[in-house]
């Protein structure tokens, strides 16, 4: 769907659309860049894929290396596309986790979290692409960041999305996608009749609510899987009251500044 028609279906999204326009735009084009900087051999070699079963992720294994030129010309292809003036990025090398990535709250954080969330989904899109990870933990197969939603496939199964660099992976259906529990009853789910086809998983074990696109009875057209999840407010209506916390993207607030700059 083109995004002139997603902001005729959800007006309310209709002012943050010139901004997910030009962030879809800057992502692909650091995809694109991308290609010529991180090797695929790198990566099928960087241990990941051999040893799923200790629930390392790939940035762990501390293969993928930038080189600061590139580092670069990847910032000055993101800011010119996003219209924000230019950035000086400097990102460690190999790339750390994303529990291990500092960034200020500013516009030279927000450009290099966002450059390592575009290496990590350029490696998943090279690693992991058409295959099913046998990978059961609750956080980020690539950049071992928390989920920011879940999916449900249309033949039945639960996938998450990386909250960070939203890569997608398989996860266990009756367990919380957030911290793993298990509950006997399985989770507490709540849904909202003004959203279809969308539904709460609330976890008591840890206190949060994991957001799941149900697409069993309708294949929706994903433009963006943040901007999916930004039509579903009325969903957080529904668990109001039951002091749960929810799951959600970090580009929301690490593009606060912005908001901060154009008030200012
Ligand atoms: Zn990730
Ligand atoms: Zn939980």
């Amino acid at each position: 769907m083109p995004l002139a028609a997603w902001g005729a279906k959800y007006p309310f999204l209709q002012e943050n659309l010139p901004f997910w326009e030009k962030y879809l735009l800057a992502r692909e084009e650091l995809h694109t860049l991308l290609a010529g900087m991180v090797s695929e051999a790198t990566l099928a070699t960087a241990g990941f894929l051999e040893n799923l079963s200790e629930g390392k992720p790939l940035l762990a294994y501390g293969a993928v290396r930038l080189k600061p030129a590139d580092i670069d010309r990847l910032s000055e292809a993101f800011c010119r596309t996003m219209g924000i003036p230019r950035q000086t990025v400097v990102l460690p090398s190999p790339l750390p986790l994303y529990e291990d990535l500092a960034v200020a709250e500013d516009a030279a954080g927000f450009v290099a979290a966002e450059l390592h969330a575009a290496v990590a989904a350029f490696a998943e899109n090279i690693i992991a692409a058409d295959k099913e990870l046998n990978w059961l933990e609750p956080y980020c197969p690539i950049c071992g960041a928390a989920a920011g939603m879940g999916l449900i496939t249309p033949s039945g199964k639960k996938n998450l999305v990386c909250s960070h660099c939203q890569s997608v992976w398989v996860y266990l259906r009756t367990a919380c996608g957030l911290c793993g529990h298990t509950e006997e009853r399985g989770a507490t789910v709540l849904i909202a009749d003004e959203v279809p086809n969308w539904l709460i998983e609330l976890c008591e074990a840890c206190g949060h609510y994991l957001k799941v696109l149900d697409m069993r009875d309708a294949l929706p057209d994903i433009v963006s899987y943040p901007l999916h999840y930004l039509t579903t407010w009325e969903l957080d209506l529904a668990v109001r009251g039951k002091g749960a916390k929810p799951a959600l993207f970090a580009i929301f607030s690490r593009a606060g500044w912005l908001r901060r700059a154009a008030a200012n």
